[in-house]
């Protein structure tokens, strides 16, 4: 891990918010046990490591296990023993283990349940959490105007949406004031076998609106180990990234490092929000990292593997419902 310790993680400004994330996040689902059971202690070492490391920002969910996520994370930040504006964590709102609700009333109580489980007095970034499962006009006039009560209220510091569909972006962005939506976490879009996200970038740097995208390895589809039960790729993308991943074995080399690498590249994304629930995977993502500024992405592999994954490539799976 010298390379990781030598170099360190680079910082990319998020939109207008001032903030600097570093290029690599931490996605706090798996802390949920949502890829498997991980207990407390190996959680506080996992956060510890990506914090030692340089990644300062941290994104979670009260979905995410039922709560768990935010409670674990929320103890293992503070296991850090450094100050608060050290690092960024961002959280959603509008979806639970037992279905959304993105009222106005839901999402001003929830924003105190996760502060008391995250043990924080803010967070920096508060989410809507796959508004396409929500009336997008519900999330324009009712949703947001309650985000921006607590953002007076010191509770949150910037806004943000988060879904699958990309058209959900632009439909509430050309909805809402200016400078109301300061960030949107779009997922599964910026990898080796999908990477629709980029086409939407101009648009929303033209909004001011900072970028973090998630899920680089897709969920577990872009890993040696494989996705878990319940994702919802069809079998024809599981397979072709099955066979992707076997090649890149086969020849040596590592699928999530060069889809690490692959999403990593775009320099007008702010972050790569990754999930990790062990010290291995954040030393393997930051190395990652960190290899690319150094020696750059292996263009030969990727080119290979996009051979294996084109019948697939931009293949996506419905999510949310019909809006009206
Ligand atoms: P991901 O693509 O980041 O994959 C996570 C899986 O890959 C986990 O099983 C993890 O253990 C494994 N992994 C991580 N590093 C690895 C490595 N180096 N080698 C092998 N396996 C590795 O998917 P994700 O966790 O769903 O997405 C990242 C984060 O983004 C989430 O934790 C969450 O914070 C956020 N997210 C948000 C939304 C949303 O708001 N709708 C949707 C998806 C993800």
């Amino acid at each position: 891990m010298a390379a990781a310790n030598s170099i360190p993680l680079e910082l990319r400004p998020l939109g207008n918010t001032g903030l600097k994330l570093s290029s690599v996040g931490f996605g706090a689902s798996p802390l949920g046990n949502v890829f498997g059971p991980v207990s407390e202690s190996d959680a506080i070492a996992t956060v510890r490591q990506a914090f030692r490391l340089g990644i300062n920002f941290f994104d979670t969910s009260p979905y995410y296990g039922g709560t768990l996520s935010e409670k674990v994370l929320g103890i293992a930040l503070k296991a850090l023993e450094v100050p608060r504006n050290e690092y960024i964590v961002a959280t959603k709102c509008g979806r639970y283990m037992d279905g959304f609700d993105f009222s106005a009333e839901r999402v001003t109580r929830s924003i105190d349940e996760s502060l008391e489980r995250l043990q924080l007095d803010y967070v920096d970034i508060l989410q809507c959490h796959d508004i396409e499962f929500g009336s997008l006009d519900q999330i324009v006039n009712e949703t947001i105007p309650a985000l921006l009560k607590l953002k007076e209220a010191g509770k949150i510091r910037f806004i943000g949406i988060t879904g699958l569909p990309l058209e959900i972006f632009t439909y509430v962005l050309d909805r809402v004031p200016p400078r109301t939506v300061d960030v949107v976490l779009s997922y599964c879009h910026y990898g080796i076998n999908d990477s629709t996200l980029e086409d939407l970038l101009p648009y929303l740097k033209s909004k001011g609106v900072g970028v973090i995208s998630a899920s680089p390895l897709s969920m577990g589809l872009l890993t040696e180990n494989g996705p878990p039960e319940w994702h919802p790729a069809s079998p024809e993308l599981k397979a072709a990234c099955k066979a992707a991943a076997a090649y890149c074995k086969e020849k040596g080399r590592n699928i999530s490092k060069l889809a690490m690498q692959y999403s990593l590249s775009n320099k007008d994304i702010s972050t790569i929000l990754v999930g990790m629930n062990s010290i291995q995977q954040v030393d393997e993502n930051v190395a990652a990292a960190v290899e690319l500024a150094t020696i750059g992405k292996d263009e030969k592999t990727l080119s290979e593997i996009d051979d294996i994954l084109k019948p697939v490539k931009t293949q996506t799976w419905p999510s949310g419902i019909q809006q009206s």
